[in-house]
């Protein structure tokens, strides 16, 4: 080509985030906050701790700590390959089995049982709609080494706690058992034998884990399958006494604390290393009926990947659900972004409109200094969009004199309060006293 021929430079592509997986911008942020220090303060009410585990881990890790047969392992994950060094990893699905491999990595138990917490994002490859994500957020807590039903309530009372704390109405706990690996064997042999009988009614998933996993095929979607489901064997029917009794403590123990809950028999959840208790939080989303948090029993699990055999309890919730909850219940509302605005001249007055502003901040304030220039009545319009209660006003003729003006913005009984001169010296004062006499 001609070097002197001017190129036409072919338009940019829109660049957009990947499907499924979302930005949380800053209008949701005081709902998010809001969420969080629920959380954070339900788990140090009960003694839980944070851990934080890495987002890659090895693919290995998940086929063996959440089971080849499910949705998650078989079609779910985000996997690849490390180009350095041939490693197969993945991005975490769930963050149960990052947890316990650190605890073992690290013998957390080596002095008794330990009780964690974590949160933060998790990836499964899903088709995205309403509540179901691709990049999603888990918050969950795990007590491990404790085996009594008394753990169980524990770990279900907490999360009642934060339902509350957050004031979400009609989250409704569903319960179940699993009951222990011999009894769940002479269950799946009384399953196999009535989905073979009613092999023609079965879908195509339903077939290939017929022998695999039959007990998976109760937790189906398909509606053509519920009538077949909802009268399959129940494993309550196969439970020897320990699990039983295990089953019955637990009810006990919520009845005592006042906690409704329904026994769903066909509650199994996706993952293969549950036993004993599993319970799932449900709540009523735009209509339907959707998940917000589940977990229960996995006393295998930390033997399973390679630990000391001890028990285990816990949950996941998943976070955008709950907040649609919160949403949807009128809890978000936009926050102010600061106290005081600071509105100034510009040149001659910007170093006086800084220190005004540093001051206020080693008070303790939260504080927006003008940028940008603009007339004052531009600057108040952004002060006002602020939602600070104050503006504070470094002008040139009152700067020449020592003074600065502070100007409430908005106040609770609805009069328009003075807007007031104070010597620069006395500002912070001035300011402070403002907020006392509101608050
Ligand atoms: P589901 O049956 O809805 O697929 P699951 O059994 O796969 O749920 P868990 O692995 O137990 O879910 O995860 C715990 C919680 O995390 C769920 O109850 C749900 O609230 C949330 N969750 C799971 N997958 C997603 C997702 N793709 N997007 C948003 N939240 C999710
Ligand atoms: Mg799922």
């Amino acid at each position: 080509m001609d070097s002197s021929t001017p190129t036409k430079t072919p338009p940019l592509e829109k660049l957009t985030g990947v499907r499924g997986m979302n930005d949380v911008l800053p209008a949701d942020e005081p709902l998010w906050r809001r969420f969080e220090e629920a959380v954070a303060g339900a788990m140090r009410a009960y003694g839980y701790r944070q851990i934080r585990t890495p987002i890659v881990e090895h693919t290995r890790l998940f086929v063996r700590g959440i089971g080849e047969v499910t949705d998650i392992v078989e079609k779910e994950m985000y996997s690849f390959t490390d180009s350095l060094n041939g490693e197969q990893l993945t991005l975490r699905p769930e963050n149960t089995a990052g947890v316990v491999r650190a605890v073992i990595e690290h013998n957390l138990l080596y002095d008794g049982p330990k009780r964690l917490w974590y949160a933060g994002p998790m990836f499964r490859h899903e088709r995205p709609q309403k509540g179901r994500y691709r990049q999603f957020h888990q918050v969950g807590a795990e007590a491990l080494g404790l085996a009594g039903p008394d753990a169980d309530a524990e770990v279900i009372l907490l999360c009642q706690r934060l339902w509350d704390e957050l004031q979400l109405p009609g989250v409704r706990l569903e319960i179940n058992t699993l009951g222990a690996a011999h009894e769940r064997r002479a269950h799946r042999e009384a399953l196999i034998a009535y989905f073979e009988a009613h092999r023609d009614q079965l879908d195509a998933d339903a077939q290939r884990r017929l022998h695999a996993n039959p007990l998976r095929i109760l937790d189906t979607k398909n509606p053509a399958m519920q009538a077949l489901v909802e009268a399959a064997p129940k494993l309550i029917d196969h439970l020897g006494p320990e699990s039983l009794a295990h089953f019955e403590r637990l009810q006990a123990l919520l009845k005592s604390q006042n906690l409704p809950f329904r026994i769903n028999p066909r509650l199994v959840r996706g993952l293969d290393y549950y036993n004993l208790t599993v319970f799932e939080w449900v709540a009523d989303i735009g209509g339907t009926p959707l998940t917000i948090c589940g977990g229960g029993r996995y006393d295998p699990l930390i033997e399973m990947l390679g630990g000391k055999p001890a028990p285990a309890c816990g949950f996941a919730m998943g976070v955008e659900r709950v907040l649609e909850l919160l949403r949807a219940q009128g809890g978000g509302g936009e926050a102010a972004q600061c106290d005081v605005y600071v509105v100034h001249h510009g040149d001659e007055t910007l170093m006086a409109a800084l220190q005004a502003a540093e001051r206020l901040r080693d008070a303790g304030l939260d504080v927006l200094l003008h940028c940008g220039g603009g007339s004052f009545k531009s600057q108040f319009k952004r002060a006002d969009g602020s939602g600070a209660q104050l503006a504070v006003i470094v002008g040139v003729d009152e700067l020449a004199r020592g003074e600065v003006s502070v100007k409430p913005l908005r106040s609770s009984d609805g009069t328009p309060a003075q807007q007031q001169t104070v010597a620069v010296d006395q500002l912070v004062d001035a300011v402070l006293e403002r907020f006392a006499a509101e608050h």
